[in-house]
């Protein structure tokens, strides 16, 4: 039996299987290709109570944990197009991240309106010269009264034409060596896209996704004390906070496109005849089929091991790191050998798997990287020393 399945969880895949069943190939390459957002599909998520998942009952969601979140978004991308990725954004950050460091005031105002599916966010954490170094970020929100006046540049942010919030990591004090963690902030931004002193300007990305990717410029933003969350220079903290549920949910979105992409293998295999048998009886296309999905198997146990982990509120860094990088590296291969068993098919639009590689392949370079990942392994399991 797999860690935590359970009665509930049974329940949780045939319902969101459903709605992923309701969305076709059609639909999603039809909104990837107009870049609109999937708005049926949206709705339809928030309708059957799933956006809010892991929102306590009492703002308008369900009170299930880390766990469900992770089947749902498994399953979600198990069933094609950017079915699961697409709660990473909104429930996972703006959601989880208010849950647990909004005011009341702002718990009331968001968390009600993402469970509905009223509220979608962006997050604009990476900076053209920071890059990884999220220490080194040189946006700056310099106090003045009771509100910030934010100047700087961000780039790779996705989704900011469909946002109606942005969660933006900004430094409210100088870098620090002697305490290097302090000075970063966090502010819940309204209606980006309308608001004076932020500029935007589209970046030419590979991803097939229905989002942009766009490069933002701050010039004398000015944003109210109220829409910090957390405290004010503590931004880090509650940063690295979220950032566990980001790794649990790119996790469980890989592992969902790497278990599509092998339906869509043996789907193919079965059916294709070449030498008088389907493609699928020789071994040379059987076996790294089957041992991408052992492999995937066996990142899906540490990954809802590292849920149930955050469940219980225990430490889960180890785990939510590990089940990044395996199901990133696992899911890349399983869709490339999905791409190797569709023979030539395998490059053209009427089949999803290239564009299932394309989507997996990112996912060892962001929302983190791979390297980054490993580096926290070597440092915080391993104890060796910190090289950068
Ligand atoms: C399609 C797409 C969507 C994105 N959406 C968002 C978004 O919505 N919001 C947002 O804030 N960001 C977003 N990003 C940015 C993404 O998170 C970064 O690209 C990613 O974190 C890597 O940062 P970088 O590109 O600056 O790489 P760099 O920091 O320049 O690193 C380049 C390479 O060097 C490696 N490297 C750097 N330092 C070390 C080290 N110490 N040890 C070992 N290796 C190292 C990195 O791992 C990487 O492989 C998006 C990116 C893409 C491509």
């Amino acid at each position: 039996m797999t860690i935590g399945e359970s009665e509930l969880h049974d329940l949780i895949r045939e319902s969101v299987r459903g709605i992923a069943a309701e969305f076709d190939r059609e639909y999603w390459h039809e909104h990837i290709q107009e870049k609109t957002f999937p708005t049926e599909y949206w709705q339809a998520l928030a309708d059957d109570g799933w956006l809010g998942v892991t929102i306590p009952e009492e703002y308008g969601g369900e009170g299930l944990g880390m766990l469900e979140m992770s089947i749902i978004i498994e399953e979600l991308s198990r069933g094609g197009g950017q079915g699961g990725i697409i709660f990473v954004l909104t429930p996972v950050f703006g959601g989880i991240g208010i849950q647990r460091h909004g005011t009341e005031a702002q718990k009331e105002h968001y968390l009600t309106r993402i469970a509905d599916g009223e509220m979608r966010f962006c997050m604009a954490l990476t900076e053209p010269r920071a890059g990884t170094n999220t220490l080194n970020i040189e946006t700056f929100a310099e106090r003045d009264g009771d509100q910030f006046v934010v100047d700087g540049e961000k780039t790779f942010i996705s989704g900011v034409e469909n946002a109606d919030a942005m969660l933006l990591v900004a430094r409210t004090s100088e870098f620090d060596s002697s305490n290097p963690t302090h000075g970063v902030t966090l502010f819940v931004v309204d209606e980006p896209t309308e608001r004076e002193g932020i500029s935007l300007s589209e970046l030419d990305t590979t991803v097939p996704w229905f989002e942009r990717q766009y490069h933002v410029q701050f010039d004398g933003l000015t944003v109210d004390e109220e829409d910090v969350l957390g405290t004010e220079d503590g931004g880090l903290y509650l940063l690295w906070d979220t950032l566990n549920t980001e790794r649990l949910g790119g996790a469980a979105s890989a592992l969902g496109g790497g278990l599509r992409a092998i339906d869509l293998a043996v789907d193919y295999a079965s059916d294709r005849e070449v030498f008088g048998q389907p493609i699928g009886a020789h071994q040379g296309i059987q076996h790294p089929i089957a041992e991408s999905y052992a492999k995937l198997m066996a990142a899906r146990e540490i990954l809802y091991k590292g849920a149930k982990k955050w469940d219980e509120g225990e430490e889960c860094g180890l785990e939510a790191n590990v089940a990044k990088l395996l199901t990133s590296r696992a899911g890349t291969e399983a869709a490339d050998r999905a791409i190797q068993t569709h023979g030539g098919n395998g490059f053209t639009h009427e089949y999803e798997v290239y564009d299932i590689w394309q989507n997996l392949r990112l996912t060892q370079t962001a929302p983190v990287s791979n390297e980054m990942v490993l580096n926290f392994i070597a440092e915080h399991q391993l104890g060796l020393p910190r090289s950068y």
